[in-house]
């Protein structure tokens, strides 16, 4: 089955060029020139990854990823005419995938693309994994009957949060989370913590985990942006 690309811009020049790129590469695209056609399309249909416009005429494109990401995992890289550094980190924030300047060359867009696709395609292998059998490849199983992970087959000795704050990183391997996103998704009641504490739990995690395996540091810290985790020594 063919990899659905939903591409959302509104020039038509620049629609053009990525379309072909994006089908010399083999892949399905599907265009849209407006935010809410884009979000009528992805709510009726699946798509494997959206390519998106920050300038649209009826609205940011930042704001239609806000509200894709409230339903949808799907992998999205941002378009965007500015190279501003704010631009970049809140699209990153909200949960984009790579964040593309305009002008690029088809190729390197493709490229792009295709790199995304690798990589949430091996993370949702690793999740697979860690949820039934896990393999040698990869350095995390977590077992959620007992809310436990274990680390390079050593159980860790983890706090509620560490372990939530861990699975939630571990549920997307290489993507880069915000402190809000962490407190978000792992902590149970979010309103009740403060962003600072992700950085206590994240440095306690690093302890434990450092403690099994000194060799290697599985959590990277991205400055300005959040956490990620390595998940094997395959990235
Ligand atoms: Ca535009």
């Amino acid at each position: 089955m063919s990899i659905r690309i939903l591409l959302v811009e509104d020039e038509p020049s620049i629609a053009e060029i990525v379309e072909f790129a994006l089908a010399s590469e083999g892949f399905q695209v599907a265009w849209r020139h407006l935010a809410g056609e884009a979000e009528a399309e992805l709510a009726a249909t699946p798509y494997d990854l959206v390519v998106l416009d920050i300038g649209l005429p009826d609205g940011s494109g930042l704001e239609l990823l806000k509200r894709i990401r409230r339903t949808s995992e799907v992998p999205v890289a941002i378009l965007s005419a500015r190279n501003a550094e704010l631009d970049r980190v809140l699209g990153l924030e909200l949960g984009a995938d790579d964040y593309v300047t305009k002008p690029f060359s088809p190729r390197e867009l493709a490229a792009r693309v295709k790199a995304i696709l690798k990589r949430t395609a091996r993370s949702s292998a690793a999740s697979q994994e860690t949820a039934g059998q896990p393999t040698e490849s990869t350095w995390f199983e977590i077992d959620e009957d007992r809310a436990t992970i274990c680390f390079r087959g050593r159980s860790l000795e983890l706090t509620r949060y560490e372990y939530f704050l861990l699975k939630t990183l571990l549920a997307r391997p290489e993507r880069v989370f915000s402190r809000a996103q962490l407190m978000d998704r792992a902590w149970p009641d979010p309103a009740a913590s403060f962003e600072r504490s992700v950085d206590t739990h994240i440095k306690a995690l690093r302890a434990k985990l450092r403690d099994i395996d000194p060799r290697v540091d599985p959590i990277r810290t991205h400055r300005g942006l959040g956490y990620s985790v390595r998940a094997s020594d395959r990235s």
